[in-house]
């Protein structure tokens, strides 16, 4: 700013005093810069990082160890594949559901579809009725 010293503002014909100077004004100015700098450096690490993770996340699906992949579908007709045995399950059974075509870590805990307990609505094609 190349004013130097007190702000005034202006109400009406009365100028009141701000109580902050020009000197205030370009610390904040700058000080804001500096802030906007750090954020999108620490943006740029937190890209970084969620890459790796997702990286990660890749490796352990083709690393999955299981027995066997049983074709089904939920109650509603939601295809899913069950997974037997599998390496990236929290259940302690070793069942892992999954969308066909969607085949990451992840586990289908309820039907995107219908909204129930996928464990127990699933139906393997194979099943007779
Ligand atoms: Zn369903």
């Amino acid at each position: 700013m190349e004013y130097k010293g007190k702000l005034y503002g202006k109400i009406g014909n009365k100028y009141f005093d701000t109580s902050h100077t020009a000197e205030d004004w370009d610390k904040l100015t700058s000080r804001v810069k500096e802030l906007e700098q750090k954020l999108q450096a620490s943006n740029t690490d937190l890209l970084h990082d969620v890459n790796q993770r997702l990286k990660r996340r890749q490796l352990v699906d083709r690393m999955e160890q299981y027995s066997e992949i049983i074709e089904g579908k939920c109650k509603c007709g939601e295809k899913v594949n069950k997974v037997l045995n599998s390496s990236c399950t929290g259940w302690k059974n070793g069942d892992r559901y999954h969308y066909p075509n969607n085949n990451t870590a992840w586990c289908i805990f309820r039907c995107k579809n219908c909204g129930d307990v996928i464990h127990e609505t699933f139906t393997s094609n194979n099943d007779v009725g």
